[in-house]
């Protein structure tokens, strides 16, 4: 895969508000927050988006939803928080790299745009 802006954050090649770090994955805060906690949760293995996965994948992405949840907790979400993985154009995707966006802080709406 081409190499984005976020494999650039994971190699501390920009600077980026990181907020949780291990071996298989990278947590940061958007730079252009959508609600007043708004915090991306990357892999450090570059797949492209959730189309490319397969089910070798699937301790990596329960990893990726179980940082997020534990970030929620120590981010002061208790009364509630989303977790969003846009993918490819109909689904919004703008960063090939996949990446699970943990959103709260205030009420959300639903359905989304
Ligand atoms: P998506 O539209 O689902 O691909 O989400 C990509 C997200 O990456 C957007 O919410 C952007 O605001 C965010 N983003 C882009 N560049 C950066 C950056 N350098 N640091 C932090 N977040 C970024």
């Amino acid at each position: 895969m081409a190499d984005t802006i976020f494999g650039r954050i994971i190699r501390r090649e920009i600077p980026a508000r990181v907020v949780h770090e291990d071996e298989l994955c990278l947590a940061f805060h958007d730079v252009a927050p959508q609600a007043p906690v708004h915090v991306l949760v990357i892999p450090k293995r570059p797949i492209v988006s959730l189309a490319d996965v397969t089910s070798d994948d699937s301790p990596l992405l329960g990893h990726l939803v179980t940082v997020a949840s534990t970030l929620a907790r120590t981010l002061g979400l208790a009364d509630g928080f989303r977790l969003v993985v846009n993918c490819g154009r109909d689904g919004g995707q703008s960063v090939d790299h996949l990446h699970v966006h943990l959103l709260g802080g205030r009420r959300l709406g639903w359905p989304p745009g």
